[in-house]
């Protein structure tokens, strides 16, 4: 992970915000190439979710709507997280991910030891026990622990569990629940009236115009509306870098259906089964997603079922998008709060209902990591180490490096720039003519340049050049209409 949060830097995907005044937790900004792959990312999401079917509209909702919306939606009393403070060393953890296990040694209790979550947690807590028998001079055998998260601890064991930042036991404060809308105010006056919040989620905005784009757009059911955008969570840990961050930006469809009992799980189905089809146009196939059935007695009492679509990150597989059959708990919650009528009238059915939905809802930033540790390589290209990122095309921030073999040869300078201007009205491509050739594709394969195409003196006579393929190295050398086919073929559009 830290090499490809190094390459990252390095070559200007992403930094930390602020980072010359320290940075801030929780806080990215995305360079020159990090924009690019966010927005190809987007636009591919865009492109099939919306403009490729027949279903689905789009929407752009404020970041900032009435206040309201949040209590009916039930973000204001129980958008929360659980957290515990260390009253020594001020830091704060996400209680549920903070574990611990008495330790016990031949049936006698000799101490507590207490770590945060990590695939790795089992064997660490063993090694963190082991340390303390030892420390503690106490001879017999060590019982396997019990790993269980601090939320669940009975109150007497509040003040046995060590601090993970000082090892010490006695200064963690009870669990409680702590909202992560983060508040602000709008106009002049700041009073309870006033205030107002980034929203925590962009799915609400969907809900608030269900009424707007029915009576507008000329909706059949079933139908879906979608929306991107910035969604704000003052999340207690920030971590994994850009997986858990505060800002971050969302991908949301509310697919709505009728209300019959017996079809939400077909849908519900569909669109997990869509969703993994366009992982994989991006890059992301079988081998690293996997499904994970969230257990009916952990559904919010509303939902139906839940599947998250997990990646396998190098910190653990996680979630990489949340697909909720949500029944019609929100419109049902905005109907009453609002007193605004937001049934759908079914023509075809000559019916009016509030209709149920699913929710298929996934991060950008959490999708671009995905996407480059899917895409991180580091193999041998005739005997010297390379490192590449194997980015599928359609993503790829620079989709060709186009290069002239020599720099101090005008004629090849003028066919190279001449290509380039061509290409870069369609793709975001990139002209060198600094360093050796091999140099030069070198640099492409670290950001992920799917194609490096050469104009030496052969392109002068017959206007082919080289077309270089980032993953296998090998070269083909085609005419100029052969090349922009063959590069829109992979890339896709
Ligand atoms: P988690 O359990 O990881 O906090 P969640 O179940 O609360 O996530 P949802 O509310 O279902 O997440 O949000 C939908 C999607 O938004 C997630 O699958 C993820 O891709 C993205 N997401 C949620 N929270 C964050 C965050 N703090 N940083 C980056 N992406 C996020």
């Amino acid at each position: 992970m830290d090499e490809i949060v190094g390459l990252c830097k390095r070559r200007g995907f992403i930094f930390q915000t602020s980072e010359i005044y320290g940075g801030i937790n929780g806080f990215f900004d995305y360079g020159p190439l990090g924009v690019e792959l966010r927005r190809n990312i987007k636009d591919a999401w865009w492109k099939d979710m919306v403009h490729l079917r027949d279903d689905v509209v789009g929407l752009d909702s404020a970041i900032i709507m009435h206040s309201d919306v949040w209590k009916a939606s039930g973000h204001v009393d129980s958008f929360t997280d659980p957290m515990v403070d260390c009253k020594e060393s001020k830091m704060r953890y996400r209680a549920d991910h903070l574990f611990y296990s008495p330790v016990r040694v031949d049936g006698q209790e000799i101490g507590c030891v207490s770590l945060l979550e990590s695939e790795k947690m089992e064997s660490e807590a063993e090694e963190l026990a082991q340390a303390m028998k030892r420390k503690l001079a106490v001879q017999g055998e060590l019982e396997p622990l019990e790993l269980k998260p601090y939320t669940e601890a009975p109150e007497e064991d509040w003040a046995k569990v060590p601090s993970p930042a000082t090892g010490e036991a006695g200064s963690l404060t009870p669990p409680r629940e702590f909202n992560m809308m983060f508040k602000t105010h709008v106009g002049a006056l700041q009073d309870a009236s006033s205030v107002a919040y980034l929203r925590p989620e962009t799915a609400q905005g969907i809900f608030a115009n269900f009424k707007n784009v029915v009576d507008t757009g000329r909706v059949k059911m079933p139908f879906g509306i979608a929306q991107v955008g910035k969604a704000f969570r003052n999340e207690i840990t920030p971590r994994n870098f850009i997986f858990r961050s505060r800002e971050f930006e969302q991908m949301e469809i509310e697919y709505f259906i009728p209300p019959d009992e017996d079809i939400w799980e077909r849908y519900h189905r569909e669109w997990i089964d869509t969703r993994k089809g366009w992982f994989a146009s991006i890059g992301l196939t079988g081998e690293h997603l996997g499904e994970e059935v969230h257990p009916r007695d952990k559904l919010a009492h509303y939902a139906r079922a839940c599947t998250d679509i997990t990646f396998k990150f190098p910190f653990g597989e996680q979630e990489l998008e949340g697909i909720a059959a949500r029944g019609n708990y929100d419109l049902m919650q905005h109907q009453q709060a609002s007193g605004k009528p937001l049934e759908f009238f079914d023509e075809a059915r000559k019916e009016k209902y509030v209709p149920h939905v699913i929710e298929p809802s996934l991060g950008v930033d959490r999708t671009f990591l995905a996407v480059v540790c899917a895409a991180y390589t580091k193999d041998e290209i005739d005997g010297e180490p390379r490192t590449v990122l194997k980015l599928h095309p359609r993503v790829a921030p620079v989709k060709a490096g186009v290069f002239p073999l020599m720099k101090n040869k005008p004629e090849l300078m003028e066919k190279a720039r001449g290509l380039y201007e061509k290409l870069r009205r369609r793709w975001n491509v990139f002209f060198d003519a600094s360093g050796a050739i091999g140099r030069r594709y070198r640099r492409m394969d670290e950001i992920g340049t799917p194609f490096g195409i050469t104009v030496d003196f052969d392109s002068l006579e017959d206007g082919t050049v080289t077309l270089r393929d980032r993953d296998t190295t090998k070269q083909e050398r085609v005419g100029e209409d052969e090349l922009i086919a063959a590069m829109e073929e992979r890339i896709g559009w």
